[in-house]
């Protein structure tokens, strides 16, 4: 854990609250993070989507033996002419599963199949393509080469070598491997515990009836998703009035009872210092205005041991900050390693942006395919921050840096798929 506090870091002479860019809300926030600790033995496949807590190591060769990799014969390379067609005994059969028992000697070969053990004396697989079978007479064609075709034992992975690293998030892929090693039950991470709560006096749950100038709750419901998704243990704790008492047992509660806790709203200029007085009194927690659209209020820090995220509260500054900043810190949290950041990579913008310089904007996009094969992106259309839907219809983000400006029909810009980001 850095030694730094938050609000001696937040002191640091290059600060400024009020026009934070993003890697360097990013970068603040990663100096407090720490993997939970604490770990579980489950059976593989309750391992999906969990981080692995130990090295997998290998107990076995992979593959297990010598075998083939193409349908064919298998030979002493030797009894094979370079230059000419060569003719060898077929002498038994080696199918996966069912060895051949016996020798290879001088001018014999055996029938093999993919996955077959390549029977001891012989070295080669010829395929049956560059072969002609006359009856237990096969004739190979030259031009073969000592080796061919032939999987080692342990070329793989050798046994007692790393065949996972903790840190490993499990997807389909490593289920298969560790099951391929005969392992049946692995050590995973415990799950991260996540409070979090919606503020606001306007908020109704759904289920109740709405009355004049109130809204439906739905920042519950969008956090409640993408923390599922990162398979994080959630804690879901209501709408809570913006009434510091009310708001003070609601922040002391999540605390005690999470690793991290989550709100939204509350954090804007004109809501802020009632927060921040609040969160004063429990905790160590520095409030932003972040250069980026949507999104410029966060807040971060630490109410007693658990890492608290103020979020902004229009529903699509809630779901881009939560992507942008709170994936990844869970990430670490959890234990992942490498924790990779979301890849980005460009395409060809159809429509013009209209982008003030000065912050980072994540536009809601709609990455197609166009005629020419080559990748295009259209905007969502109206991008308010309240505007849901355009999170809805879009399946990217268009990342506009710092520096740009407007951008015109045409060019080239940065995109990040939303479909695995959590
Ligand atoms: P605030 O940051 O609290 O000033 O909220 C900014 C805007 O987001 C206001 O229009 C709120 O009504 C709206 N808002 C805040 N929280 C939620 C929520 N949980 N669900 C939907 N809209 C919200
Ligand atoms: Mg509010």
């Amino acid at each position: 854990m850095a030694a730094l506090t938050i609000s001696q870091a937040s002191c640091a002479d290059d600060y400024d609250p009020n026009s934070m860019p993003v890697a360097k809300a990013r970068a603040f926030i990663h100096q407090f993070l720490e993997p939970v600790a604490g770990a579980a033995r489950v059976p593989v496949r309750s391992a999906l989507g969990r981080v692995l807590a130990e090295d997998i190591v290998s107990p076995v060769d992979v593959p297990a033996h010598r075998n083939s990799a193409m349908d064919g014969w298998a030979m002493r390379a030797a009894d094979l002419d370079a230059a000419k067609d060569t003719t060898l005994k077929e002498i038994g059969a080696s199918f996966a599963g069912k060895p051949f028992a016996g020798t290879v000697g001088k001018g014999d070969c055996v029938r093999i199949m993919t996955g077959g053990v390549v029977p001891e004396g012989a070295d080669t697989v010829v395929m049956q393509e560059r072969a002609r079978a006359d009856g237990k007479s096969i004739t190979f064609a030259g031009g073969q080469k000592q080796g061919q075709n032939v999987r080692e034992a342990g070329e793989d992975l050798k046994a007692g070598a790393v065949a996972l690293r903790k840190g490993r998030i499990v997807r389909p892929a490593e289920l298969g491997l560790i099951a391929s090693l005969g392992i049946g039950e692995v050590c995973v991470v415990r799950k991260l515990r996540v409070a979090f709560f919606s503020t606001g006096d306007e908020l109704r749950s759904v289920g109740s009836t709405l009355g004049a100038g109130e809204i439906y709750d739905s920042n519950r419901y969008t956090i409640f998703g993408m923390l599922e998704r990162l398979g994080c243990d959630v804690l879901d704790m209501g709408v809570v009035r913006d009434d510091p008492r009310l708001l003070e047992e609601a922040f002391g509660a999540a605390a005690a009872n999470a690793d991290v806790v989550i709100t939204s709203g509350g954090v804007s200029v004109g809501e802020a210092d009632f927060v921040k007085s609040m969160l004063g009194k429990l905790g160590e927690v520095v409030f932003w205005k972040i250069a980026m659209k949507p999104g410029r209020p966060l807040a971060y820090g630490k109410i007693g041991r658990a890492h608290f995220f103020g979020l902004p509260g229009n529903p699509v500054s809630v779901m881009v900050t939560f992507y942008q900043f709170v994936r990844d810190a869970l990430l670490v949290l959890m234990g992942a390693d490498p924790v990779e950041p979301v890849p980005t990579f460009r395409a060809t913008c159809t429509a013009r942006l209209k982008k003030a310089p000065g912050r980072t904007e994540f536009q809601r996009g709609i990455l197609a395919r166009g005629a020419d094969g080559a990748l295009t992106v259209k905007p969502t259309g109206e991008q308010g921050s309240g505007i849901l839907k355009s999170m809805s219809d879009a399946n990217c983000f268009i990342i506009l840096d710092d520096a740009t400006g407007n951008v015109e029909a045409g060019a080239s810009v940065e995109v990040q798929l939303l479909e695995g980001i959590v």
